[in-house]
């Protein structure tokens, strides 16, 4: 097919059926210069050699990533978004073992070799997280891809975060979640590693903890009544079955170990 040089449009009068109508006609003309088709067919070929040999000279200007060899060192944009995470304040400050030591003896006041044992069960105050169950990102949420389940808080006696369910096989990254949050409890991340062979696995429970938010147990004096605040939930737990028993046309599959979260792996 020839270039288009120019785009008409006329109307004119048509008898269709019997009747006169008016119809407007679109006239393409095609430029019968084959010469000019051939110009710019090597003056395009040419423009990507050209721009091929400038990166071949100006290495820098590569933006190719040899990924996965460059896995340690690869940087995403800011603006990527692979994975929906919920944000732990305190995860950073004891995100070292000897951190973490110091911080246990402190607030347990116990000897460093005793606490260091417990080390391996995991520092809770490490998975304080800033989520109300609130469930206005679930209301945003354009794909259903987010359910909060909460419960009824034993020792505050509120509505608090039981499991935030996250669905990455129906999630399309749109980021509504995490603007409509008013805590600042989420955030996306650029972590985009997700494959896996079976889809009922790309089904996450994002809290560790149950419980209610961070300043609300932080604020509580007592360590014992802190510590029944909390419980532990698992990456891939949960009152509604996250092995696929749920998915339509999906039979139950074994489930894999969760991760050793004392090593911080997500
Ligand atoms: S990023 Fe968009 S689609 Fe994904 S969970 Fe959040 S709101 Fe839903
Ligand atoms: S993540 Fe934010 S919006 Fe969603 S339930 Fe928790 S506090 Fe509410």
């Amino acid at each position: 097919m020839g270039m288009i040089r120019s785009i008409e449009t006329v109307t004119a009068q048509r008898v269709i059926a019997g009747k006169t109508i008016s119809v407007s006609v679109v006239q393409r003309k095609q430029t019968p210069n084959k010469l000019s088709i051939a110009f710019n067919a090597v003056l395009g070929l040419l423009k990507g050699m050209w721009l091929t040999l400038t990166y071949f000279w100006s290495p820098e200007k590569v933006v190719t990533r040899m990924y996965p060899e460059n896995r340690d060192t690869l940087q995403l944009t800011e603006r990527f978004r692979g994975n929906l995470r919920f944000k732990f304040p305190n995860e950073t400050a004891h995100k070292s073992h000897a951190a973490l030591l110091e911080h246990i003896t402190h607030e347990t006041q116990t000897l460093p070799e005793v606490a260091s044992e417990w080390i391996r069960d995991e520092d809770p105050t490490r998975w304080y997280h800033n989520c109300t169950g609130c469930s206005k990102c679930e209301e945003a949420c354009p794909n259903a891809s987010i359910r909060i389940l909460t419960r009824q808080g034993e020792i505050l006696e509120d509505r608090e975060i039981d499991r935030f369910v996250w669905r990455l096989d129906s999630c399309m990254f749109c980021n509504a979640c995490v603007l409509a949050c008013p805590w600042d409890a989420i955030e996306m991340t650029g972590g985009f590693e997700n494959a896996v062979y079976d889809r009922r696995l790309l089904v996450y429970c994002l809290n560790k903890l149950a419980g209610p938010r961070i300043n609300l147990i932080q604020d509580e004096q007592d360590a014992a009544v802190r510590a029944r605040m909390i419980d532990p939930r698992e990456r891939f737990g949960g009152p509604i079955p996250m092995n696929g028993a749920g998915l339509p046309n999906l039979p139950p599959v074994a489930l894999p170990a969760p991760p050793d979260v004392s090593t911080g792996a997500a």
